[in-house]
């Protein structure tokens, strides 16, 4: 956060320091808006730009909520900017009777501003809309990255040509120098990471059923030694597209660490890519960009671990207990898995045989249980929380979450009030939106 704080106030701070004579209070805020709104828009590259460095502490799914909220403050400034100038004017626009929006700038420079502020409001509600504007995930994401390059493009033309401050060397420097590390930050996703794991293929070793409209996805290294990662993170993962295609889905690893060399995963239909998994054949080549996420015990020596899973959120928890089990962990290990139907559970005879260990417990859930279901049923809920630990488990146990949106946020609460630390919660939600 002091980071990110520096990168974003840098050019106001400069421009602060420059030693400028100070214009009307109305001019200085207008400055202000409009270089707060660039730099937050800079660093939004940053923020979406896969960097362990900045989403290792808080998690993908954090990091990207930074990243739409920012958008839209972002967008606050950039609207607000062009109406609190009061600087006398050189033209009028033709679009301006009240000559209130005319500056003494360059023509070319206030277009480039004005295409900005027009792009980005349609930018922000694009990104809002996604879900219901594109069929296809790819095709937005390949729009909201150009989109996001000509809005920087034109933002930096506007600021360095028509700015005050930027006309002084060092913000004219600081701007460019900002632009550049975050065009590279999106060349960084698109082209030198995919150039990475052209190094680094994958082959698939197997494709199958693991539950209702689930698979379980075994990966083999292609020539290279695997990929070092920590139980519980997820790789972004490609199979059967080029290593620069835009086709390519974050994915929580459920093999073990310990399990050397392969990588295995759990994934369940939902659309254009996971409905195809079926179709796939053995031996296909795979790129895995990663690996990602902070659901991992390394950094948590609690004396008990409590794993609460819905649906395909097991994935990460499978990846977890396999590595505690390799590892000879000793400590209790409570795991909760909530699901529609037994026919949705994943590794069930692995999990039964799991629990048969001294200090595992699994708690099955089922909110739609057939005929003759001894488990417990119902949701994933406060009241079966509650029941499934104790007073000393909310002090002193790790919580790790990871299923549906609703069962997390209610997880989550449920947790704080029984007076679980949030610090002793870790969740990923499989989800941005
Ligand atoms: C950190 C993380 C871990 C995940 N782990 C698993 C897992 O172990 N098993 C599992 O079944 N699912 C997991 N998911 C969800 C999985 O990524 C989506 O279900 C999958 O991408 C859907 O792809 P599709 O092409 O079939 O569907 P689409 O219709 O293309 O996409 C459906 C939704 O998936 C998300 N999505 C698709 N592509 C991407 C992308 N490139 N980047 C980010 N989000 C995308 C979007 O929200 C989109 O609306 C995880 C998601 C995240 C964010």
């Amino acid at each position: 956060m002091p980071v990110y704080l520096c990168i974003v106030l840098l050019p106001l701070t400069l421009s602060v320091l420059s030693g400028w004579p100070a214009r009307s209070f109305w001019d200085e805020l207008a400055s202000a808006a409009g270089m707060v709104a660039f730099a937050i828009l800079l660093a939004e590259f940053l923020l979406s730009g896969r960097f362990r460095l900045i989403s290792g502490g808080v998690g993908m799914d954090v990091t990207m909520r930074f990243h739409q909220l920012l958008a839209r403050s972002a967008l606050v400034f950039v609207v607000v900017h062009p109406f609190l100038y009061t600087t006398p004017f050189a033209w009028s626009l033709p679009f301006d009777p009240t000559r209130e929006l005319t500056l003494a700038q360059p023509g070319y420079a206030l277009a480039a501003g004005a295409l900005a502020w027009i792009l980005l409001p349609a930018f922000v509600l694009i990104s809002i809309a996604r879900a219901e504007l594109f069929k296809r995930y790819e095709n937005w994401r390949l729009g909201h990255g150009l989109g996001a390059a000509v809005i920087a493009g034109a933002t930096w033309y506007h600021a360095t040509e028509a700015g005050r401050y930027a006309s002084a060397p060092i913000l004219y420097w600081t701007w460019t120098g900002l632009l550049v590390i975050a065009l590279a930050s999106l060349g960084s996703v698109y082209v030198f990471r995919p150039l990475y794991q052209l190094r680094r293929p994958w082959r698939v070793a197997s494709i199958k059923r693991a539950a209702e409209r689930t698979w379980q996805v075994d990966l083999t290294p292609d020539g290279h030694d695997g990929l070092a990662y920590r139980a519980g993170q997820f790789v972004w993962l490609n199979i059967g597209h080029s290593a620069f295609s835009l086709s390519e889905n974050p994915f929580s690893i459920a093999s073990a660490p310990s399990q050397k060399g392969m990588l295995s995963f759990v994934i369940k239909e939902l659309g254009d890519f996971t409905s195809t998994l079926g179709e796939i054949p053995e031996g296909a080549r795979a790129y895995v960009d990663g690996p990602f996420g902070h659901l991992t015990l390394d950094k948590h020596p609690a004396p008990g671990i409590a794993l609460i899973a819905g649906g395909v959120g097991i994935a990460p928890m499978l990846s977890i207990l396999r590595e505690l089990g390799h590892n000879g962990d000793r400590r209790p290990v409570t795991l909760v898995y909530g699901n529609r139907s037994a026919a949705q559970i994943v590794a069930g005879d692995e999990l039964t045989e799991w629990a048969a260990r001294p200090g595992n417990e699994l708690v099955h859930v089922l909110s739609e249980p057939m005929d003759g279901w001894t488990g417990k049923t119902g949701m994933v809920d406060r009241a079966l929380i509650a029941g499934c630990f104790g007073k000393d488990e909310h002090r002193a146990w790790v919580y790790v979450l990871c299923g549906p949106p609703a069962m997390m946020s209610g997880v989550e609460k449920t947790l704080i009030e029984l007076g679980v630390a949030p610090e002793n919660i870790l969740s990923e939600r499989f989800s941005y939106d």
